[in-house]
């Protein structure tokens, strides 16, 4: 069982919580009701806010840890994006007190930190695309400790139920791990009832559901392709925007996750924060994660997975399959 009462864990859901809660009014209040298509606006004054958000709880909460995230400020200090920071100071004032634009700017750029021997990564909104298009993105929040993910936590408001049981508050759902007691979920927006997560047992490779991105610029297409091929995947492959995908696999609902390097950029390396929660997850849910060359993810390398190439998930059971298959298409 989770240990809820570890001040880190407690702390983690209810910020996943919080700035879960604040990208969906975000979403609501100014995608559905303005008919915004082109107009990136949402995305970037949710990504601010919810940034914003978190750097405010964690300088209360743990004010001496470091935050590595995805969002900084410089932009929104420019004349022509006042608007843009007046919206996410109106949003923010919602959760936090003492929210002026300044400390909204400060609180987000808590998040220019360095990696530390312990720090907190964040991506406030993973899967922009899929929340721009009201389908799948995370919020993901992770503790580091001496390279190694201790706590990982995804909010991922369009993602129904993933529980055994089955039931479904129609808000979302809240997925925990800590590091050797397991991967957990409950719903967003209610009081935590955490129900255990498992890897799917298919250890037949033609049986393997692949969790693919829905946008084929975040990776390599072709090469997932050939390597269905090389295990001769039968099975229909699930695809979503975001971390999602690493609660899905942990929930037994999908068998392998790659992340292969996109032909248009050979030198991407991955970004902890796109990383971090969702790998714990799916490792505390009994899988496996390594890059494309078996290698345990390192997260002592500053911002990005410079050690590693790209990753690859699975259940366990299909793990030497899917490695061997990206060495039989030299991926
Ligand atoms: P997904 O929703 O799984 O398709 O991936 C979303 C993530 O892909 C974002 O968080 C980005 O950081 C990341 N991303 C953007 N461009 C690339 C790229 N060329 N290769 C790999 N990942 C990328
Ligand atoms: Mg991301």
């Amino acid at each position: 069982m989770l240990n809820l009462a570890t001040p880190e864990i407690k702390f983690a859901i209810d910020a996943v919580q919080q700035a879960s809660a604040l990208v969906k009014q975000v979403q609501a209040e100014m995608v559905s009701s303005a008919l915004v298509k082109n107009d990136r606006s949402p995305v970037t004054v949710a990504d601010f806010a919810a940034q914003a958000l978190v750097g405010q709880l964690l300088s209360e909460n743990f004010p001496n840890d470091p935050l590595v995230g995805e969002e900084d400020s410089a932009i929104l200090q420019t004349p022509a994006q006042k608007d843009t920071l007046e919206k996410i100071t109106y949003f923010v004032d919602r959760f936090a007190e003492g929210v002026a634009p300044e400390s909204v700017c400060r609180w987000i750029d808590r998040g220019a930190a360095e990696s530390a021997p312990r720090f907190w990564t964040l991506d406030p909104i993973d899967g922009t695309k899929g929340f721009l298009r009201g389908n799948q993105y995370a919020v993901a929040f992770a503790l580091i400790v001496a390279g190694k993910v201790q706590i990982g936590v995804l909010g991922c408001p369009n993602l129904k139920s993933l529980s055994p049981t089955g039931d479904d508050h129609g808000n979302g759902v809240l997925v925990a791990a800590a590091r050797g007691q397991g991967a957990w979920v409950t719903f967003l927006g209610s009081e935590p009832a955490f129900q255990q997560l498992h890897v799917s047992k298919r250890t037949n490779p033609a049986q393997a559901r692949l969790l693919r991105s829905f946008e084929s610029a975040h990776t390599n297409v072709t090469n997932i392709d050939r390597l269905a091929d090389a295990l001769s995947i039968e099975a229909e492959p699930v695809r979503m925007d975001s971390q999602a995908k690493y609660a899905v696999l942990a929930a037994g609902k999908g068998e392998i996750y790659l992340r292969m390097l996109s032909p248009s950029r050979p030198n991407y390396r991955e970004k902890i924060w796109d990383q971090a929660a969702g790998s714990l997850v799916t490792e505390e849910a009994g899988g496996r994660v390594t890059d494309l060359d078996g290698k345990p993810l390192d997260f002592t390398a500053g911002r990005t997975l410079a050690n590693n190439r790209g990753v690859c998930a699975s259940n366990g059971y299909l793990h030497a399959s899917a490695l061997a298959a990206i060495r039989a298409i030299k991926a």
